[in-house]
This record gives structure tokens, sequence and C-alpha cells, in this order.
């Protein structure tokens, strides 16, 4: 048990957020999802965890939405960004939704505003392999899912860097 809010060798004031991540990032279902507990108040099943370090405490904590305001004193942002990722979900959703179509050779693929987006087998090893925008991923995946996942991150990056 560790109610940090009542311990006085952790600060309360004065925190930075450092990062927001969504543990669902890859589309993990609620089952699978590995939920994180809140350091601060012990708030259980955090599906966004919020990073936050202090200049005088020597470990970043995983904190909810909620600690994170009251430790970086900003009512804006953990919100701001936890939408963010709360629409990247929302995204990832919906891709994963999309018309995939399949070519003559047996390949899946989706065309997507500006994007165009290949999977592929594997010849030797029958696992997958994706390619946006006539960029090949390294990776190989299990599921075609998985492929599908790399490729929104892929569409994402291009996007984020206005490519
Ligand atoms: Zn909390």
């Amino acid at each position: 048990m560790s109610f940090q809010w009542d311990k006085k060798d952790i600060p309360h004031k004065g925190w930075f957020l450092v990062n927001v991540i969504d543990i669902r990032e890859n589309g993990e279902s609620i089952s699978e999802t590995d939920y994180q507990k809140c350091m601060m108040c012990n708030n259980e099943k955090i599906r966004y965890v919020h990073i936050v370090e202090h200049p005088n405490y020597p470990e970043t904590l995983n904190v909810g939405c909620i600690c994170a305001e009251k430790m970086t004193n900003d009512y804006v942002n953990p919100k701001k960004q936890e939408k963010l990722l709360r629409n990247k979900a929302q995204r990832l959703n919906n891709w994963l939704k999309k018309n995939w179509k399949i070519s003559a050779k047996g390949n899946i693929y989706l065309k997507f505003k500006d994007n165009f987006i290949t999977i592929i087998t594997d010849t030797n090893s029958k696992k997958y392999k994706c390619c946006v925008n006539n960029v090949w991923g390294n990776k190989l995946f299990n599921t075609i899912d998985e492929a599908k996942i790399a490729a929104f991150k892929g569409v994402e990056y291009f996007k984020e860097n206005n490519r």
C-alpha cells in the first residue's frame, strides 16, 4: 500500500509532465491489457499513464490524469495529451476496420488518403511484412493485424512529419 499523497518525502508540487502513454496503443483488447496503477493515489486501471518527473526526486512516477494535474499544477496539458491519445486509439480502431482489399497476387492493400499500404507474406518465414508509401519495414509480424497496426504507425509518422 502506498498512498503517496500522505507521505511527506515525495514532493506534491513542482512536477513536470514528461510524457503520456497509452498502454493499449497496439490495439490490445481489454482482457489482455495489463493496466497500471497510479503511483500517487493507487487508483487502479490506468490506461493513459502520465509520466512525471521532479528535480528533487530521483525517479519518474507513473500517475493518472488527475494526479498529474495536481502534481504539475497544470490543468490543461495532461488532459490535452490524453485526449490526443484517445483520438489516436479511435483512429487505430477505425483503421483496422477499413476496407482492406486483396490483390490478384494475394497481397493485402489499402489506399487511404495519400497513403498506399501493402502487406505481403514473407516466403521464407510465412510471416507478414508491410510497406507504407513505398517504404518497406524490416519487421516481420505474426498476424495480419499486427502488420496493419505497424502500417498505421507508419502513416501517423508520415502525417506528423508532413511527408
Ligand atoms: Zn492518482
